[in-house]
């Protein structure tokens, strides 16, 4: 059934407006079927999924444990409403994530994708303080961090700090509090990693103690901020927040959005730090990327808050037609169940440690890589004009674009965040896959460099 190639699929291509992308030059490049880590286009190429459909896929495609659950809850039911009733197997998802996540998580709310679980996030604090045991109405601003990415609607965007991204948009968006931007890349070479950590939370610090007051939370992508171009948190720093957090009673929301489902070598990034989040927004792979969803946990404080009688109003105020979808709930299950079946945390730190070391033994010396970086399985390769000054390319040369483009044209689909090249497979990819992986990065730094 998938031998029957689409007509015509340039011309086809041609309706379809891409997010991020130039479609005056785009090339078109349309998949018609995919089968583990590997895409097939409908002109006949074969394609490594370096990047996991977006950072999204966890046990490659086609995976017929997946695929059956679907199917199998498809005739059931295929849809309905989380407001005010919900499907049996949508309870058991969440269930399933107050079991599997951080601390005293209790319970889950559910939207359609990564930027919805954070404008939950947001929407949750903000009401928090405004009915909690101890109302404090005025805790109604957010502090990020820089170069925060947590999606792309408009709370979401406020909250984002990307300069290409984020700066268009400033005259629609809210002003979050602006905390540092934790990269360890270019600082002195004389700071260690701990006097780094210190640096970065007495800077976070000082902005609490200014403004603690209005703050309802802290928002951040824990360790790894993924699309800042994989910049790699001192080790320590979420526990130091976490406990400052705690100190001047604002809340903690933890974007693992893209950190989440083993990427990083635990199931939630923020295992490393022994932190619970007050609330923890999940999406991409929380379907093993099959299906849209995404959820937003938040430990018992905070639900108890949204309690009362029906004519006190504390309901959460917020809900989504497609949330909670008992399709996507399936494979989520089904997902979580191969995750632990097939040991994928427990292998993420080998195969990761196996394709960075492969890659920095090609590359790490290289002119104009300047750093090498991330947590288990999200990688990011900066390149930069001269290695010792740190200084970048000029945007204009488009260098990450043109190292990517010589992955694809080597048969690996990778998307660059301006000179960062991103490596970001999916779990299950196999040593032989990963090796070649590493092998068509390194090569394609070379031959653009
Ligand atoms: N938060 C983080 C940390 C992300 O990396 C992303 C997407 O890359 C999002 C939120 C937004 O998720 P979505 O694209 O599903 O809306």
């Amino acid at each position: 059934r998938f031998s029957q190639a689409i007509d015509s699929p340039t011309v086809a291509a041609e309706a379809h407006w891409h997010g991020f992308t130039q479609m005056a030059s785009y090339q078109p490049l349309a998949i018609e079927r995919a089968e583990g880590c590997w895409l097939h286009t409908t002109d006949g190429r074969k394609l490594f999924d370096g990047v996991s459909s977006l950072w999204c896929n966890v046990h490659g495609h086609n995976h017929p444990v997946i695929n059956e659950a679907i199917v199998d809850q498809l005739h059931r039911v295929a849809h309905v409403t989380s407001l005010g009733m919900s499907a049996a197997t949508t309870d058991r998802l969440a269930e399933r994530l107050v079991d599997i996540s951080p601390g005293d998580l209790s319970h889950v709310f559910f939207s359609c994708d990564g930027s919805s679980a954070v404008e939950a996030a947001l929407k949750m604090a903000f009401q928090y303080w405004q009915q909690c045991d101890d109302p404090q109405p005025q805790k109604n601003s957010f502090l990020a961090l820089s170069q925060a990415y947590h999606g792309d609607t408009t709370g979401a965007v406020s909250l984002g700090g990307i300069k290409y991204f984020h700066q268009l948009f400033a005259p629609i968006l809210f002003s979050p509090i602006r905390g540092p931007r934790p990269c360890t890349y270019r600082l002195p070479d004389t700071i260690d990693a701990e006097q780094a950590c210190d640096f970065y939370a007495g800077e976070i610090e000082t902005l609490l103690q200014e403004h603690h007051q209005s703050l309802a939370a802290l928002v951040m992508e824990p360790l790894v901020q993924g699309a800042a171009g994989m910049i790699t948190h001192p080790v320590g720093l979420l526990q130091k927040i976490r406990q400052l957090c705690d100190q001047y009673n604002v809340l903690l929301i933890c974007d693992e959005v893209a950190t989440g489902f083993g990427r990083t070598g635990k199931l939630f990034a923020c295992e490393h730090e022994s932190v619970t989040p007050d609330i923890l927004c999940l999406g991409k792979g929380l379907t093993g990327g099959y299906l849209p969803m995404a959820a937003t946990l938040a430990r018992p404080h905070l639900y108890e808050a949204f309690l009362g009688e029906l004519s006190e109003l504390k309901q959460f105020f917020h809900g989504h037609t497609f949330g909670g979808n008992p399709l996507a709930a399936a494979a989520a299950l089904a997902s979580i169940d191969l995750i632990e079946q097939d040991g994928l945390v427990d292998a993420a730190d080998a195969k990761a440690t196996r394709l960075r070391s492969r890659i920095a033994d090609q590359v790490a010396d290289h002119a104009n890589v300047g750093s090498i970086r991330g947590r288990g399985l999200m990688i990011g390769i900066e390149l930069v004009a001269d290695r010792d000054t740190k200084q970048p390319f000029d945007s204009a040369d488009a260098i990450g674009h043109q190292v990517c483009q010589a992955a694809i044209d080597r048969g690996v689909w990778i998307r660059p965040l301006s000179d960062v090249v991103i490596v970001m497979p999916p779990l299950v990819a196999s040593d032989q896959e990963l090796d070649d992986l590493a092998d068509v990065v390194a090569q394609s730094i070379e031959a653009v460099l």
